[in-house]
């Protein structure tokens, strides 16, 4: 099918590009053939759109999710038997069907808020590959995936017992990156350090849990057969391991020092903000997210060092990211928008640079910006279309009129929001 949107303001997805009014865009099967300005914007075997005064611009980029959880705080996957229970049943046959189609809700609520590219950055069992599949075959509607598989790290590492395989042996590290690219996973995703749930000291939230050695076996492994690497990071020693030991997305971060800055800009590595789950958990009291005092305390501490981190790297022009670590307590598939509110208001960037951010620079960090990230002829048409401006105010992502991926439109897509949750975030955001 062969598109035309007409009369729209175009957001292109460039930096310090402002709004083009009046422009046309002409999609024609998966890809975005041409941009053209005032009259004339008729032609045969085009369907129009009449999307004047609307503003349409690239579809959103989540460079960081978990595909199989809805966001829902719940005691489930924090540890102990009931985990133990939910984990060992998602491995037997009934069970992958029922997480597959988990997934394929979860990704179809994500595209339908607007996300058209989604990182997935460790599922259970290989779930996440055999969705990326069905989307690329067209047998299931989704945002494009780049997915990891199970993360990869050590024994009591971040996730383990749930979205990560472990070892502590670095030739077993080696293995373990080497059968997740048998199962054609995108990515690797390493977890160097420990995570707000399996702190076991105040203050301490992001114990280091990999060893230099151990992070550079995975590294090595993974570039050798052409990956990329992410890794989970929550504190300042285990930025420095994982830039050591060769990745190329700190996921989280944590404060910088001027060695961390020089890693970064050595390795060109990016830094990967996700405020979406630490903003809610350090902030909501404790009937509401369930966290015992240790986890406030050290979300609060995750939240702060996240934040000053993402400052500074912007001051030393490191390339940052956006995700919202979706699955994890209060990070919705459908909230990508808050992500880029929450960048806006505690990283205090402009509503432009966070546009800008979300699509066209997490394309580029994702090495996939030939393909998308921005509106230009020979890109996909993975684009969204809007009532208001985002520049004006972000919240005018809160709801698409359309979102298109690869040329495939959604018209008026209807979010299965939970709206207790909507409450909770939208009161983090009064008074802001
Ligand atoms: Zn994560």
């Amino acid at each position: 099918m062969n598109y035309v949107f007409t009369h729209v303001n175009l957001i292109t997805g460039e930096e310090d590009r402002d709004v083009i009014e009046d422009m046309h865009v002409y999609v024609k099967d998966d890809k975005i053939v041409a941009l053209e300005q005032g009259n004339s914007p008729v032609r045969d075997s085009y369907q129009t759109v009449d999307a004047r005064g609307r503003y349409l611009m690239p579809g959103l980029i989540n460079l960081h999710a978990h595909l199989f959880g809805t966001g829902k705080p719940s005691k489930t996957l924090g540890g102990g038997r009931q985990q133990k229970m939910v984990v060992s049943f998602a491995s037997t046959r009934l069970g992958g069907h029922v997480l597959d189609k988990m997934l394929k809700e979860n990704m179809e609520q994500a595209l339908y808020s607007g996300v058209t590219t989604v990182r997935g950055v460790g599922d259970l069992f290989y779930s996440d590959v055999r969705l990326r599949d069905r989307i690329e075959k067209g047998t299931a509607l989704g945002p494009r995936l780049l997915v990891s598989g199970p993360a990869v790290t050590v024994p009591g590492g971040h996730g383990d017992g749930t979205f990560a395989v472990t070892s502590a042996d670095p030739a077993g590290i080696r293995q373990l990156v080497a059968q997740n690219a048998k199962h054609r996973v995108d990515l690797i995703k390493i977890c160097v350090t420990g995570g707000v749930m399996d702190a076991k000291k105040k203050g301490e939230p992001g114990e280091l849990k990999m060893s230099l050695e151990q992070t550079k076996a995975a590294c090595e492994e993974a570039h050798r057969l052409g990956y990329k690497v992410a890794s989970h990071t929550e504190s300042p020693e285990g930025v420095i391991v994982a830039l050591k030991g060769g990745v190329d997305t700190v996921e989280h971060g944590s404060l910088l020092d001027q060695e961390a800055v020089e890693l970064f800009q050595e390795r060109k590595s990016a830094l990967i903000c996700t405020l979406s789950p630490a903003l809610p958990l350090a902030s909501l009291p404790p009937s509401k997210t369930k966290l015992n005092e240790l986890c406030v305390y050290n979300s609060r501490v995750i939240l702060d060092n996240m934040v000053e981190g993402v400052k500074t790297a912007l001051a030393h022009d490191i390339p940052v990211g956006l995700g919202t670590d979706a699955s994890c307590p209060f990070a919705t598939q459908y909230n990508m928008w808050r992500e880029l509110w929450y960048f806006k208001t505690y990283a205090g960037v402009s509503n432009e640079f966070a546009v800008h951010t979300a699509t066209l620079k997490n394309a580029q960090i994702l090495g996939i910006d030939e393909i998308t990230g921005s509106i230009a002829p020979g890109k996909s048409a993975d684009l969204i279309v809007l009532k208001e401006n985002p520049y004006k105010d972000l919240r005018a992502l809160r709801s698409v009129d359309a979102v298109m991926v690869r040329g495939r439109l959604t018209d008026c897509p209807k979010v299965k929001k939970n709206e207790e949750i909507e409450a909770e975030l939208d009161s983090l955001m009064k008074g802001l």
